[in-house]
């Protein structure tokens, strides 16, 4: 705790001293020239919420900003000169077919939490800031809550209650999870990020459900928070000019998935949307950021024009737009030493200073296609009619 305050206390120290000094712009500068002229930051949210304080108490802190922070993110990437885009002024500026008269920033928000749509949407709508957000369909418009929302209040309530899991009852790698977080070696946060990276929907939804048998069952085992937005609220946004992109059906780390699920959820995200919304769909967001040159090949395929990672390094002109790289926010990227906000540090990170000085330690998204050779080990009859599950 004490490194990551003094960390805290660097860093705002830093970005106040780049900020005042003109070192930021002289970066930013650096930076455009790096990128081939032009830069093009693309921003990551998830859920913005009313509550902080009080959601941070049961959700993914991760996932959170305030509505209030949310505001000044738009008008601080306003200040550092940024015009705000859409995602598609961005791929024909990175492509070339299109120049820009000032550096771009596409706002971008993952998973379709009903929060964006009461919180964010209102205050971009006032600024006139268009965005893309990227929608698991299947969750659109039912009361099912996202299985890394589902995994977090679970372990909350085994913290909560003191319950040690009887791990004979349990899938076995259910012991990846609740090991670390029972041994007190990592957050709940963090051995969830390990852990979704890993197992594929399938794991995670069988050690939910059998998380929930041993603590009883009962309605207070699943969230109440993390409710996705309908169709309507889709279309409403939609009307307003706002841009939705596929993000798979079940929320699936495609990376983990056989190919006939890739094609599936990629086909079927895409068809879903243009059925409830009209246009057509071309922008796709890989779950928890991982990709592969597979992945890729199905989003060709099917017609996308751009696939966003969350590899937190600068896109640059020329760049492939099926791996472009983003900034994942949220509330404590721009908060001071003392819990205040800090606009120098928010337009330091947003011009990605810390950077380009080699202060961030980016995870690289492009990862080996894992589940679908070890599914054609398992079936080694091409072309045999065996169902998925
Ligand atoms: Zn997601």
């Amino acid at each position: 705790m004490g490194g990551t305050v003094l960390r805290r206390a660097v860093k705002v120290a830093a970005a106040g001293m780049m900020h005042y000094s003109g070192m930021r712009r002289a970066l930013a500068t650096y930076q455009r020239i790096r990128s081939g002229g032009r830069r093009i930051l693309i921003v990551s949210y998830h859920r913005v919420v009313s509550d902080f304080t009080g959601e941070l108490q049961r959700s993914i802190p991760g996932l959170l900003i305030s509505q209030e922070t949310f505001r000044k993110h738009m008008e601080g990437a306003r200040s550092a000169g940024y015009e705000l885009v859409g995602i598609g002024d961005a791929v024909d500026v990175m492509s070339g077919r299109r120049a820009a008269k000032k550096d771009l920033c596409v706002v971008t928000f993952d998973d379709g939490y009903r929060d964006v749509y009461r919180y964010a949407f209102p205050i971009l709508q006032q600024m006139g800031i268009p965005a893309i957000i990227y929608l698991p369909t299947a969750f659109v418009g039912t009361r099912r809550r996202f299985n890394h929302d589902r995994l977090f209040h679970l372990l909350r309530r085994v913290q909560q209650r003191r319950y040690r899991p009887v791990f004979d009852a349990l899938p076995a790698p259910a012991l990846d999870l609740l090991g670390p977080v029972h041994s007190g070696t990592k957050s709940v946060s963090a051995a969830l990020d390990d852990f979704i990276g890993e197992y594929p929907t399938h794991v995670l939804t069988d050690i939910i459900d059998s998380l929930e048998k041993q603590l009883g069952g009962g309605p207070e085992l699943s969230p109440e928070q993390g409710d996705v937005m309908d169709w309507d609220e889709v279309r409403r946004m939609a009307r307003a000019g706002f841009e939705f992109g596929a993000h798979t059906q079940g929320h699936n780390v495609l990376t983990l998935e056989p190919t006939a699920v890739i094609e599936q959820e990629v086909l079927e995200s895409k068809r879903a949307i243009e059925r409830e919304v009209g246009g057509t769909v071309r922008d796709f967001a890989y779950c928890n950021g991982w990709y592969s040159d597979e992945i890729i090949r199905v989003l060709v395929a099917n017609g996308f024009r751009s696939g966003v990672t969350t590899e937190d390094t600068p896109n640059r002109i020329g760049g492939d737009p099926f791996t472009l790289r983003r900034k994942v926010m949220w509330e404590n990227f721009s908060v001071g030493v003392l819990g205040d906000y800090s606009s120098a540090l928010t337009v330091c990170q947003l011009d990605d200073c810390f950077g380009a000085l080699g202060m961030n330690h980016p995870v690289p998204g492009r990862r080996p296609q894992a589940m679908a050779s070890l599914a054609q080990i398992l079936r080694p009859e091409a072309g045999s009619s065996e169902d998925l599950p």
